[in-house]
């Protein structure tokens, strides 16, 4: 039996992990849970999967929780708590959103725990940082992000991957404005920008992939990941999504990974790895699946994945910087402050001012984060007070 622990547990990510653990009740033992804010639902799951330890992350709503989990449970509370949560059992779930989740990231790693990663940001913000911890003994990461899963299933089919990979072709569903000029983008509003056609997942990220952001993000990722040149890091679209992402080989064989768009694929996949076990998840219907498209990305119409390139190759901590203000745009986007298409021209902005640090330390990090976030926010200020 895998012991668990799983960070983020009333997100979407942790119910859908949950949902898989529900499937396979003799394999996992959840023995920790955390949530930010959610005390209502994860006081509900502290009763169904009766963990040892639970945490919150806003330490004023402890004596809520307190109250509403089972006597003898240990409630913890504060952003540490969540850390300490990542070194309790051997497979720990970090599905933290945003920043917050790089400390959960950088504990379980050091702990030598196996991490199964769908906190993106850990590794696009603080990935020198967290490359140094991933060689603990016992430590292993395993994505859960379906793109870089994708990715990690068709390279178990290389004995060599550095010789062998020539690049690697992450897909794109392209998002709800696929296909839409810039000039048609002006207007978007809120639920058009939530309405994703083919994965359900948090806001935050489905904003992200409405203006491409995630996959510029995941580029990033990716090459944290699996060490590949951005140059050899390639990005399509797929509006099926379908087909998760590819790695072609230097033969020119192309290898790819396919099935439903359902997140539980990848998260029982970074639990059970490397054994395989059955998924509440859909089978593809090859009698109804016609066809596959892919077609290039619009750059023009979509500047955040250029971006991301861009905050990949200058590196250190422009990548951090670029994340801390796209959370702040993406903020201010779904609170009516910001404009969909002044996203990118705000980023822009800020990874312009980059100072070109280094990103040699955890410290260094969170600085080019508060940095970026308080020049962010000072933008769209000024912004508001021009309009
Ligand atoms: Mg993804």
């Amino acid at each position: 039996m895998r012991t668990l622990s799983l960070l983020g547990s009333t997100g979407s990510i942790g119910t859908q992990t949950l949902d898989v653990v529900r499937a396979e009740p003799d394999r996992y033992e959840v023995v920790a849970l955390a949530a930010r804010s959610s005390v209502e639902q994860l006081a509900a799951q502290v009763h169904e999967f009766r963990p040892k330890v639970v945490a919150i992350g806003d330490e004023s709503l402890r004596p809520d929780l307190v109250a509403a989990v089972p006597a003898g449970t240990e409630v913890l509370a504060g952003e540490e708590a969540l850390a300490e949560l990542a070194t309790l059992a051997d497979t720990v779930v970090n599905g933290v959103v945003g920043f917050a989740g790089l400390r959960v990231t950088l504990a379980a790693l050091s702990a030598g725990k196996r991490l199964a990663l769908a906190n993106k940001e850990s590794l696009i913000a603080g990935g020198p940082v967290v490359q140094r911890v991933r060689s603990t003994p016992g430590a292993a990461l395993v994505p859960v992000d379906s793109e870089h899963c994708a990715i990690h299933q068709c390279l178990r089919s290389a004995d060599d991957p550095a010789g062998e990979v020539a690049r690697l072709v992450l897909t794109a569903s392209g998002g709800p404005f696929r296909g839409r000029t810039r000039s048609e983008l002006e207007h978007v509003t809120i639920d058009d920008a939530l309405a994703h056609p083919t994965w359900s997942m948090g806001p935050k990220i489905t904003i992200d992939s409405s203006t491409l952001m995630n996959k510029g993000l995941e580029v990033i990722e990716a090459h944290e990941l699996f060490g590949t040149d951005y140059d050899r890091i390639e990005v399509v679209v797929h509006p099926q999504s379908v087909v998760h992402s590819m790695v072609e080989f230097t033969d020119g064989a192309t290898i790819a990974q396919l099935s439903m768009p359902d997140m539980r694929l990848p998260i029982a996949y970074a639990l059970a790895y490397p054994a395989r076990t059955p998924v509440p998840s859909g089978r593809i219907d090859w009698t109804s699946l016609r066809r596959l498209d892919f077609e290039p990305p619009d750059h023009a119409a979509f500047p955040c994945l250029g971006l991301a390139y861009a905050a990949g190759r200058l590196g250190g901590t422009a990548p951090a910087c670029l994340n801390a203000a796209n959370e702040v745009a993406v903020e201010a986007f779904l609170d009516g402050a910001l404009a969909w298409t002044a996203i990118p021209d705000l980023l822009a902005e800020v990874l312009g001012g980059h100072d070109g640090g280094t990103a040699d330390s955890v410290e260094a990090v969170v600085d080019a984060d508060v940095r970026a976030r308080r020049t962010a926010r000072h933008l769209i200020e000024r912004e508001a007070i021009a309009r």
